[in-house]
């Protein structure tokens, strides 16, 4: 049992695909990776604090072939779900710990972490 089990997915990371699957235009997170023997290997985790469908667009045809996503109504739920997929899940290809929305006075909850850096403009 994985911390994106109660995900929607795996999905192809197509256009058609996110399209049809998102459309509400609401904050997200999303966990993209390649199947590989019928399975799904998680390689990067990622959110959008307002469009989830433009944010995996973004990713179409550049490195993953399948996407696993969960929509949330709140930047801040959105955020916290981000870290929590962070530190759960191993062998990612993310460098860097999720950035905090901008403008809002959150902080990463998970274990000691304590992180606080907003994201760039
Ligand atoms: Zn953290």
């Amino acid at each position: 049992m994985s911390c994106y089990s109660d995900y929607h997915g795996w999905f192809p990371l197509k256009d058609e695909e996110i399209k049809k699957r998102i459309t509400r235009t609401e904050p997200g997170t999303y966990v993209l990776g390649v199947v590989n023997a019928g399975a799904f290997i998680h390689k990067y985790i990622g959110r959008s604090d307002n469009d989830l469908q433009r944010r995996l667009s973004e990713h179409v045809e550049v490195k993953y072939s399948h996407f696993y996503y969960k929509q949330f109504d709140s930047v801040i739920s959105t955020f916290l779900e981000e870290c929590t997929l962070y530190h759960e899940l191993d062998g990612l290809d993310n460098e860097n710990h999720p950035a905090k929305p901008r403008d809002i006075d959150v902080k990463c909850l998970f274990g000691e972490c304590n992180f606080s850096r907003q994201s760039s403009p």
